[in-house]
């Protein structure tokens, strides 16, 4: 093995992973000495669900150099400021988890705190009530952030709802452009390296050889590479995520452009409802050994807001991740490499989170043992945090009114998510462990909204007067409430400063 540069890299698979991967390899790496091909079979097709994003997806697309109207127009998005949670803790009831923060921290003392502290002394104030973000979904406003930190303007965070079969065009679209080589075929056979193992090539269809350096499994679910060739194994966690299918549909929107998902807490599952500018998309995600597939096709069908556009699609998929993200020279992204339902829109993020790490350390062709073994550390610590994040959605319920939700409430959790909610029960306490994706502001909205009862709160927040803390929060509500006023209507800024004419989504938007 050399410590050269890598000549070639190959990446299987032309889904949003794949694309992803080949847009920002070109970008980053891009030289005339490094061919990227990527290989996609039109045959086998891709997904075509994923169509909600969370905020890091900025800096990806700022990483590409795209310019975010054009994206915005190119693939039919709109923007969103958090998802809605309705029925999750018992019919009726509705929380929003929001992108951005809660308030402000009074130097050392959190926002947190305070706001546990004057609750445990009577004040009613919603937790909402401090989150631009929340109170301009509610309003269907949305702005961009401004002025700077001393606003609640400052502290919009947002990220987008878009069509993901148009993005993966939008970004081959750039990864062509910056040099990456498409190859239309289904890859029908991988050679490997006699001694050591290594991927040498894989071979299409066609009878035509691919042979690279660096693999790059993108091939979705079946993992062509990372599982079938290199056996890298699954760990499975349906024991704590037992949703293991899907029925999609989109349909015609009824009423305002709202900036936010949606997501609907059912009898086996959960329902997205996931706003563009030219359809809803829907979507029923549920456990086939609570509900049969009929069942679920009916119940999303019959709680359509519009006319259904297209026909329903089953997919099945099981919770878990690759034990080896990556082994030896192939490195596996997207549902390659494993999967985690889409209840915070997660997915695209750990195709994100991979390339950001693959670009940290991109190997040379000598593949130094201890950078793989750091990448599959870092990445087994990302995936497993995002895994808890979602149980505490699904575990911390008062539902009880289907086995589903009888099983999840009273299941057994992991030690990490039974100690955050430990920590959280007797202090109030969230907190983000080491560079974990989710930040305190989606911890304590879950936590909260979920119905968990802090007993106590921060000792921090007794350091200001009861009577200064409440005069202090409550201006901070005032303020944040008047910032949301003055925030443009979500469709109006799409049309006007994002320049949206898609002639569909005027005629929607002009008359609802
Ligand atoms: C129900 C559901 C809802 C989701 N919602 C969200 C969401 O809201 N937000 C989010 O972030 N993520 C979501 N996801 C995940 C998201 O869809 C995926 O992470 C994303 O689309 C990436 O998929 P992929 O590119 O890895 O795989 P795929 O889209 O399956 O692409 C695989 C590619 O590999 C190619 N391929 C496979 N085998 C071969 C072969 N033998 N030869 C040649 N080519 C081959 C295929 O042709 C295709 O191009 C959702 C997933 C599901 C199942």
């Amino acid at each position: 093995m050399t410590h050269e540069p890598l000549r070639s890299i190959a990446i299987i698979g032309g889904g949003t992973a794949g694309w992803m991967t080949a847009a920002a390899l070109a970008r980053v790496l891009g030289r005339p000495d490094l061919t990227i091909t990527l290989v996609e079979s039109e045959e086998i097709g891709t997904v075509g669900v994923g169509e909600a994003t969370i905020p890091p997806l900025l800096a990806f697309n700022s990483l590409l150099g795209i310019d975010e109207d054009e994206f915005i127009r190119a693939t039919g998005a709109t923007f969103k400021l958090g998802i809605e949670f309705v029925d999750w803790l018992h019919h009726g009831h509705r929380y929003f988890h929001p992108f951005g923060n809660y308030g402000v921290d009074f130097g050392p003392i959190p926002f947190d705190g305070l706001w546990h502290r004057l609750r445990q002394n009577g004040d009613n104030t919603p937790l909402e009530d401090y989150s631009i973000c929340a109170l301009a979904a509610r309003q269907t406003r949305f702005d961009r952030p401004s002025g700077g930190t001393n606003t609640p303007l400052g502290h919009i965070g947002y990220a987008f709802h878009f069509d993901a079969v148009r993005y993966a065009a939008f970004l081959r679209d750039h990864a062509e452009k910056a040099g990456v080589i498409r190859k239309e075929g289904k890859v029908t056979q991988v050679q490997q390296d006699g001694e050591t193992g290594f991927i040498a090539s894989v071979q299409l269809a066609s009878g035509e050889q691919i042979a690279a350096d660096l693999f790059i499994d993108c091939s979705g679910f079946r993992g062509l590479l990372i599982d079938q060739t290199l056996e890298a194994g699954f760990e499975d966690w349906g024991h704590w995520l037992p949703n293991d299918r899907a029925v999609a549909v989109a349909c015609e929107r009824s009423g305002p452009l709202t900036p936010y998902t949606r997501s609907t807490a059912r009898e086996a599952g959960w329902q997205w409802r996931i706003p563009l500018q030219h359809r809803v998309g829907n979507g029923y995600v549920y456990a086939g050994a609570h509900l049969s597939d009929e069942a679920a096709e009916e119940a999303l069908t019959t709680s359509l807001e519009g006319p259904m556009l297209g026909t329903p699609r089953l997919l099945r998929f099981r919770a878990g991740r690759r034990k080896s993200f990556w082994a030896k020279n192939c490195i596996a992204l997207g549902l390659a490499s494993g999967f985690l339902e889409p209840l915070e829109s997660t997915s695209i993020h750990l195709v994100q989170a991979g390339i950001a790490r693959l670009l940290e350390m991109v190997p040379t062709r000598a593949f130094e043992p201890a950078d793989i073994r750091r990448y599959n550390r870092l990445m087994t610590a990302e995936f497993a945090s995002i895994r808890d994040f979602l149980i505490l959605h699904f575990h911390a319920t008062q539902r009880a009114d289907t086995p589903y939700w009888d099983h999840l409430r009273s299941m057994p959790i992991p030690d990490s998510l039974a100690e955050r909610i430990a920590i959280y029960r007797a202090t109030g306490r969230v907190f983000r462990e080491a560079d974990e994706l989710f930040s305190k502001t989606s911890w304590l909205a879950v936590m909260h909204g979920q119905g968990l009862q802090a007993a106590g709160y921060d000792p921090l927040a007794d350091g200001m007067p009861l009577a200064e803390a409440q005069a202090r929060l409550q201006r901070v509500a005032q303020v944040t409430a008047a910032a949301a006023r003055q925030m443009p209507d979500h469709a109006d800024f799409l049309r006007r400063r994002c320049g949206v004419s898609d002639p569909a989504f005027l005629n929607t938007v002009l008359t609802s």
